[in-house]
């Protein structure tokens, strides 16, 4: 039996998203059938459907900041029920074998697909074409039903509000990983560069944490929404300001969807600090390496964030009262809106109403 669906997906690099009619293979014993309230609209949607990273498979249905509610399960499900408000993010399988998925890292999955991304899925085709997955392309959450393994799917807090949940599911897990792997905490001193869907969650995070945080964006509208968030704020390039602030950040997170220059952060870490670029998708380009051995200092990547970590934020924002600031549309202005996110303008992220796609 198949479940029938609708969604929205991009059918080549130019295209733009439309309709589309999909079947959905009913729940194996271990997943459930989520039927999709609210979908986040994340860079990387935007990035995949342009085939920016060279690896689309078209026809793509992005979304993988899903929030929605059970409503099937298989026979072996023990972790959710029948109307458990629940989430998807990234990832919705692993190989479950290999070295960083027995240390609970499975976002670095190095099984032969790597991990099973929630749309464009799997990661990595191998050259002798067997498919771990058994599943040539995924598609995501702009759709109104979702099938997933149990053990990838999150439990929503009741204290969240329900639409604002869904960017934490890739845009809040993406900037607590590395802030809790490089250690951040009260009274760090935290950078973020970009003040976007990322940006928004990077701040609040932080401050969630302890951290005093100071966004660099080259938007001077956005230095008020900085802070209200509590946030310092520098507009990029001036150079006064990047002065003033030489050797003071123990952690810069960068979230520009674009190659960008590190060499302008270098000189703002203090002695181990560390910049994380988790949005550059081109080549960085060079930086001066004597300032990164001067201080014993760290440049560094990030990759989304496990599933126990996926967890731990939903239920680190519900316990702090943070949730990302969104702007709800219906999926019939999808196009205008990755319009926006390419230009800077969304305010901080756009959540679609699945219950539009029933129009
Ligand atoms: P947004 O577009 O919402 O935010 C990015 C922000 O970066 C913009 O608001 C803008 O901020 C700034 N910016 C945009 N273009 C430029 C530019 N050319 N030069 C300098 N600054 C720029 O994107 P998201 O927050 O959704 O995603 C950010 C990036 O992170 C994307 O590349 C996405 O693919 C990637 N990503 C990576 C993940 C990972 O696992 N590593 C997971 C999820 C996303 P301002 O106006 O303040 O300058
Ligand atoms: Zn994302």
């Amino acid at each position: 039996m198949t479940i029938k669906a609708i969604g929205y997906a991009a059918s080549g690099k130019h295209a733009k998203l439309k309709p589309m009619q999909l079947e959905r293979q009913d729940p194996l014993p271990n997943e459930v059938q989520i039927a999709v309230l609210y979908c986040g609209v994340c860079h990387s949607d935007i990035h995949q459907c342009e085939n920016d990273w060279g690896n689309t498979v078209y026809p793509c249905m992005p979304g993988h900041e899903v929030v929605g509610r059970v409503v099937n399960k298989g026979s072996l499900v023990t972790k959710h029920a029948i109307g458990d408000l629940v989430g998807v993010g990234c990832m919705i399988d692993s190989c479950h074998e290999c070295a960083p998925c027995l240390a609970g890292d499975e976002q670095y999955c190095e099984g032969p697909n790597s991990w099973l991304a929630t749309y464009n899925g799997p990661m990595k085709q191998t050259k002798t074409g067997e498919n771990m997955y058994g599943r040539d392309n995924t598609f995501g959450g702009y759709s109104d039903q979702l099938v997933v393994r149990e053990d990838f799917v999150l439990k929503i807090p009741a204290a969240l509000p329900i639409e604002a949940a869904a960017p934490i599911l890739c845009a809040g897990v993406t900037t607590y990983s590395p802030m809790k792997h490089w250690g951040v905490k009260a009274g760090s001193k935290v950078g973020v560069v970009g003040f976007g869907g990322l940006g928004d969650m990077s701040v609040k995070i932080a401050r969630a944490m302890g951290a005093q945080v100071t966004v660099f964006t080259r938007d001077k509208d956005k230095v008020a929404e900085a802070h209200r968030l509590g946030a310092k704020s520098v507009v990029e390039g001036d150079d006064k300001a990047y002065a003033a602030l030489e050797g003071h950040f123990d952690f810069i997170i960068s979230t520009v969807p674009e190659k960008h220059e590190v060499d302008p952060f270098i000189p703002l870490l203090r002695h181990d600090g560390v910049f994380v670029a988790v949005g550059a998708l081109a080549p960085m380009p060079g930086w001066n390496h004597m300032n990164v051995i001067m201080g014993r200092k760290t440049i560094a990547g990030s990759l989304i964030g496990s599933i126990t970590e996926t967890q731990e934020v939903l239920d680190f924002c519900a316990e702090h009262r943070i949730a990302p600031d969104i702007q709800l549309i219906p999926i019939q202005e999808i196009n205008e809106a990755y319009k926006y996110v390419k230009s800077g303008d969304v305010r901080f992220r756009y959540v679609i109403d699945a219950a539009s796609l029933a129009e």
